[in-house]
């Protein structure tokens, strides 16, 4: 990882932005070893956002040749949508994420955003366009002001106080003795895991862009915590299109869209309601963890 990001670090400022989402996106999908396999295209023009619609249009995607993961997938989420993407592990959920963010091509088919295919588009402009947010944040040995203003080149104070509001993580930075100059990571203040998740939605927030994309895997968050950061992911993701992975359907259940994955296929789509009423994979995938939940609750009492 350190290897990829040493030319971009030498390319300067501008690739700030890229290299964050890309730390992210490792941190998302454990790519420590993955290298970039895109480059732009030759006299490519900056992706221009006016509605930040997302497509996948027949989509044909493998790892390996022999391996094909994602079997010709479409579908469509409208601009300002809040879409979560589930099914069972392997499905191809993390897959689409990295389709998304491009760091690989599919081999057939096209990934579109606003109507353009994102592989015609700078990376720049791709990765500026879409935040992330993944569960468990990589922070730098640095200040807590400028691990939020990270998210953005140019960041005023101003911005990242509304940031740090944003996130709610404000009362706690005011709580410190050095406040927004306190030294974090490894070195320094250790944050706890819902503390680091509000500094990465902090600095999404600074980066502000039209396009988010949240990992809503298994946390090692306490469940009143996971509430908490829940109810600040869905305010920041409004008037904003929205992906999130998840893993626990409880935390979805009032997307726009629910789209359901199973071997790279989209098996089903709809709302929560439309498809416990279908009765197919999605029901079962809902009444299994709701069995698992009533289960722990007896177990507990
Ligand atoms: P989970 O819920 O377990 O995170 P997922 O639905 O996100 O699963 P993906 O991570 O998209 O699934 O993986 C889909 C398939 O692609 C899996 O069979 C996985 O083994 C395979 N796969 C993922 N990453 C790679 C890789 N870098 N090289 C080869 N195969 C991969």
């Amino acid at each position: 990882l350190t290897q990829l990001f040493r030319p971009l670090d030498m390319l300067g400022m501008v690739y700030r932005t890229i290299r964050q989402g890309l730390i992210d996106m490792a941190a998302m999908f454990k790519l420590i070893d993955t290298d970039l396999e895109v480059a732009d295209a030759p006299g490519a023009p900056a992706l221009v956002i006016r509605r930040p619609t997302v497509a996948f249009d027949n989509v044909v995607f493998g790892y390996e040749p022999e391996r094909t993961i994602l079997h010709g997938l479409s579908f469509e989420v409208s601009a300002g949508a809040q879409v979560a993407i589930v099914g069972p592990s392997g499905a191809g959920k993390s897959t689409i994420a990295r389709l998304l963010f491009r760091f690989y091509d599919p081999w057939s088919g096209r990934v579109l955003i606003d109507g353009q295919d994102i592989s015609q588009v700078t990376q720049a402009s791709l990765r500026a366009a879409i935040g992330i947010v993944p569960q468990d944040s990589v922070l730098f040995n640095d200040t807590i002001g400028y691990n939020i203003a990270y998210g953005r080149d140019g960041a005023t104070r101003e911005d990242i106080v509304r940031a740090a509001q944003g996130a709610a993580i404000m009362p706690f930075i005011e709580r410190l003795p050095q406040g927004f100059d306190t030294e974090v990571g490894e070195r320094g203040l250790k944050l706890s895991g819902g503390e680091k998740q509000r500094v990465a939605i902090a600095r999404t927030l600074v980066k502000d862009p039209p396009i988010l994309l949240l990992d809503e895997a298994t946390s090692a968050l306490d469940s009143r915590t996971e509430q908490d950061i829940l109810a600040t992911l869905h305010r920041v993701s409004e008037h904003r299109t929205s992906l999130s992975i998840a893993h626990r359907l409880s935390t979805i259940a009032d997307a726009d869209q629910i789209l359901v994955l199973d071997h790279g296929r989209l098996a089903e789509q709809g709302t929560h309601a439309g498809l416990l009423r279908r009765d197919g994979l999605y029901a079962e995938m809902w009444n299994r963890q709701q069995a698992e939940r009533d289960d722990l609750t007896e177990a507990a009492e």
